[in-house]
């Protein structure tokens, strides 16, 4: 999210006039996208753009600073307080102001701008892309359906800083899906903090599609069976030259039927399904307030793979959340080991300023928490490697994206499943839908031959 949201402000400031720098060292503008999801993650920010400050009163004395995103929401004039240095803040509804702010700043009309405030239809404001300053084609792009989340789930500060939950209109995204596609975009994935939720709280008759995409939203006498975030996927899938879809994150609670049904009636959508379940114990996930229990996550899995079947399913799961006993965290361990996940990304749990589960009882030792994140670790690496070498020997699909981070002189691609595949290929690859036999896994990485190397 936070990645897109610096593109969409990057590309606003080029559209401008203004230059991508090569780095912060040769920068006339810095901008630090901030996350608050965790404790480590805004001290890391502060103490980044404390030694920049540092460096640029020796060196680039006019050097422009500034914070945005969910720390710079939820600190706002705190952050100018702490680094008086900071010209600019920017919350998470203000990132379509920044290069107007820039332009005041910068031309002397005003000294510091700090601005948190909700604005009304902020949530349509992150649509312009870079696709990598257009030098290289983008295969894969982001597009932000939605902004905010209204779960309240008690560890979380996303609906602080992110505010309620606010959809862009179908024909909206549409229509920048089509741009992105027309531009040589070949997979779009569909952003929001909970876009199971997509357009659940906007009245009917401002969802009607009137331009490009098919599909509409019905009238608001007759009921659709699907929820608006179907029909959106449908709307999407419709568009000519687009390969893939994929979207995250979504919740539990809104997968439901019309959902699954989809992964088997859209062939674009790929079968891939990152589903945050945060534990497996129902007493936490009732705490945590999650809205559904462990038995209703597993029914969801069992559905999606019956569905598809060879389904890739990975999680997000905290561990050592308040009160979390050993018991419970076995439960965590039971249900990894019973759903047998691709991939699970697992967070320590970290106490984050005016929610409720900071202020809970039983805070757990920084030492409990790092031992079960090893446990769980240790779990999801060994099952995750043994569905990766089961892949040895079997031929997916890929779609081409680039070169590979690690090694740029071989290319990779992604399988359906969203696999990362290694292979010997070219940039005249790039873009490709190509069948490729894996022939040695790695960690979360596969390796593989194209059938035919044309
Ligand atoms: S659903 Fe996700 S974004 Fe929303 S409060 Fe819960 S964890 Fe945070």
């Amino acid at each position: 999210m936070n990645e897109r949201d610096s593109e969409a402000v990057a590309a606003q400031l080029v559209a401008k006039g203004y230059t991508l720098a090569k780095s912060e060292a040769v920068a006339d503008v810095v901008l630090l996208n901030t996350c608050s999801v965790r404790d480590m993650a805004e001290r890391k920010a502060i103490n980044k753009m404390s030694n920049m400050i540092g460096i640029a009163k020796k060196e680039r004395p006019n050097q422009v600073f500034g914070f945005m995103g969910c720390m710079a929401q939820s600190r706002g004039q705190e952050l100018v307080d702490k680094l008086p240095d900071v010209d600019l803040v920017v919350g998470t509804q203000k990132f379509h102001r920044t290069a107007d702010y820039l332009d005041e700043i910068l031309a002397g009309r005003r000294d510091k701008i700090v601005d948190t405030a909700a604005e009304e239809k902020s949530e349509a404001a992150i649509r312009e892309h870079l696709l990598n300053g257009n030098a290289q084609k983008s295969v894969s792009a982001f597009v932000s359906i939605m902004q905010g989340c209204n779960q309240y789930c008690t560890f979380c500060i996303v609906p602080y800083t992110r505010g309620e939950e606010r959809s862009r209109t179908i024909d909206d995204i549409v229509t920048e899906c089509r741009d992105l596609v027309s531009r040589g975009v070949k997979e779009i994935t569909l952003l929001g903090q909970i876009v199971t939720s997509y357009g659940r709280r906007e009245k009917r008759d401002e969802w009607r599609v009137t331009s490009g995409a098919s599909a509409s939203f019905p009238s608001p006498v007759t009921r659709h069976p699907s929820s608006p975030f179907v029909r959106l996927l449908e709307a999407v899938h419709e568009i000519p030259g687009l390969e893939r879809i994929r979207f995250t994150s979504p919740h539990p609670k809104g997968y439901g039927d019309d959902l699954v049904d989809a992964y088997a009636r859209l062939p674009k959508l790929c079968e891939s399904a990152h589903i945050p379940v945060q534990s497996g114990s129902d007493r936490l996930l009732k705490i945590m307030h999650r809205g559904y229990t462990r038995e209703r996550f597993l029914g969801i899995i069992e559905k999606l793979r019956r569905a598809k079947p060879g389904i890739g399913v990975s999680t997000d799961i905290i561990v050592g959340f308040p009160g979390e006993t050993e018991e419970d965290f076995e439960q965590t361990l039971s249900l990894a080991r019973e759903v047998e996940f691709d991939q699970a990304y697992i967070f320590k749990y970290s106490p984050r300023r005016d929610t409720p589960a900071a202020d809970m009882p039983d805070q757990l030792p920084t030492s409990v928490k790092e031992e079960r994140n090893e446990r769980l670790l240790q779990l999801v690496n060994e099952i995750a490697a043994r569905n990766y070498e089961k892949l040895v020997g079997t031929q997916v699909q890929i779609l081409v994206e680039g070169p590979s981070k690690k090694n740029p002189a071989r290319m990779m691609g992604r399988t359906r499943c969203n696999k990362i595949v290694v292979f010997d290929g070219s940039d005249r690859h790039r873009g490709q839908v190509m069948d490729v036999k894996i022939t040695r896994a790695g960690s979360f990485t596969l390796y593989g031959e194209p059938d035919i190397l044309e």
